[in-house]
């Protein structure tokens, strides 16, 4: 079976009979074993999958399946699915199972979606790399020998490889749109808000936001309108009404756009070349075509990163706690007393990234230091927030690369947790903003790996998001 690009493409094979749910389902499952050694997947549900393809299969020829009926989605282990197993790519949640479904993932299930496994990490989506994970990296299919970003490494190769057409991820400083940048797929981060948190385990509660990867933007689109949306079980969640962005893609090609890069971030030191040619040469394009295009300073960018590490470790430190051995997940066996049972079973269950970060947040909230770093990185982030959106408002999107470097090699950064910190140089500054980001195919390298092309832009302006990466890849 070839591979399939789009929910378009397999709702004319079902049509046509050329394809049912199950073969489609069989279809993915064989790539998934034939492609095990990318360490993509940490459960299959492959007897499930297959029963609910026969399912909607009877559904589909009684006309009453839902719109995302052939749609087989890979789900990253931060996302509960009731009565199977979750671990955040942690040890700490060893033998852990979901007692219920995420909002986002049970809005895909009552579209009839097919959930067909969930996907490696870094743990607690703490990582640029996947190769924080407890059970191992996984590795880009494009070269072996080189990481496929994170956290969400796991859910990009599985778009990537053919081993699933959609998948959620976690976006906190960048999860979903670095690694779909490494992978040369498509990835989404929403605004901060846009889809319920209910059923995602909580790394950086005022960061992290669900992000969908995909092939194409008409599935991300539509992904999105369905995952979206108020949710009594998250009372942080927006309350906007959610708009029909799949139906709203064409006006990308109608428009001429203001649009907006940052000087400072071509003039990083450690850009690669070619990233930064590339991201000339749309801009030319762009410009070329009629739009505004402009330079513009952010001299905020130096403060992003470290106001970004001091407020998401705190805000893990904080979540992090609950994971002490007590009520579910791994306990350690050494312990003699209380105390020790804490201190064993955090020490053994977690991994190195995560003690390190939980200390560095401990730190940051500690009575002496809490005015000199948490409550200074907080005005920081609402300077940083207030820039942004000042930009935004005077200008339709801000392009940047996703990333300063391709795929690394695994191991290249891993000993230097701070040069693995700058894969997210370009990624957090609408995490710390709040506000949506797209990461989109722009090119590959004359090594052959993938490049991507980051837009932002202002609160809730998804539409505009889609529409415009949709004219861009066109
Ligand atoms: N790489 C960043 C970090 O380690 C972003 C992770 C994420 O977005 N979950 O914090």
């Amino acid at each position: 079976m070839e591979k399939y690009s789009s929910l378009e493409v397999i709702r004319t094979g079902l049509k046509q009979g050329e394809i049912t749910c199950l073969s489609l389902v069989n279809h993915y499952l064989d790539n998934i074993e034939k492609k095990s050694h990318l360490n993509v997947f940490l459960e299959v549900y492959a007897e499930e999958a297959r029963q609910r393809a026969e399912v909607i299969d009877a559904k589909l020829a009684d006309g009453s399946a839902g719109r995302l009926a052939g749609m087989i989605v890979g789900i990253k282990d931060v996302l509960c699915l009731k009565d199977h197993g979750l671990q955040g790519g942690s040890r700490i949640l060893d033998g852990f199972s979901s007692q219920f479904t995420g909002t986002a993932v049970q809005k895909l299930l009552d579209e009839d979606a097919i959930i067909i496994g969930r996907q490696n990490c870094d743990e607690f989506a703490m990582g640029s790399s996947n190769e924080n994970s407890a059970f191992g990296p996984v590795l880009n299919d494009i070269d072996n020998e080189r990481v496929p970003g994170g956290s969400s490494g796991g859910s990009a190769v599985a778009v990537q490889a053919d081993m699933c057409l959609i998948s959620l991820g976690s976006d906190t400083g960048g999860s979903v749109r670095q690694p779909a940048a490494f992978c040369g797929i498509i990835g989404l981060k929403p605004t901060y808000s846009r889809i319920s948190r209910h059923g995602l385990i909580a790394y950086g509660s005022s960061f992290d936001v669900i992000g969908v990867f995909s092939k194409t933007i008409e599935d991300n689109a539509l992904v999105l309108e369905i995952i979206a949306g108020a949710d009594d079980f998250d009372s942080t969640v927006s309350q906007k009404d959610v708009p029909a962005y799949s139906a709203e893609l064409s006006i990308g090609t109608q428009k001429k756009y203001k649009i907006a890069y940052l000087k400072e971030t071509l003039h990083t030191e450690g850009l690669d070349s070619e990233i930064k040619e590339r991201t000339l040469a749309t801009l030319k394009k762009l410009k070329d075509d009629g739009h505004e295009v402009e330079e513009v300073s952010f001299p905020l960018l130096d403060y992003v990163l470290p106001t970004y590490y001091i407020l998401t470790t705190a805000e893990a430190s904080s979540n992090l706690s609950r994971y002490d051995g007590v009520k579910y997940g791994y306990r350690s066996e050494n312990a003699e007393d209380l105390a020790s049972m804490y201190k064993k079973t955090r020490t053994e269950g977690f991994g190195k990234e995560v003690q390190r970060r939980i200390m560095l947040g401990t730190f940051v909230l500690s009575a002496s230091y809490y005015d000199a770093y948490y409550n200074k990185a907080q005005k920081v982030r609402r300077m940083i927030r207030d820039a942004t959106k000042s930009l935004l408002q005077k200008h339709d999107f801000i392009l940047l690369p996703t990333t300063p470097t391709a795929a690394f090699k695994i191991g290249e950064h891993s000993s230097h947790p701070l040069e693995m910190y700058l894969a997210d140089l370009f990624t957090v500054q609408s995490s710390v903003a709040g506000t949506p980001a797209i990461s989109i195919p722009n090119g590959n390298s004359r090594e052959g790996l993938p490049i991507g092309l980051q837009i932002m832009a202002d609160d809730f302006k998804e539409a505009e998001l889609f529409a415009f990466s949709k004219y861009l890849l066109n």
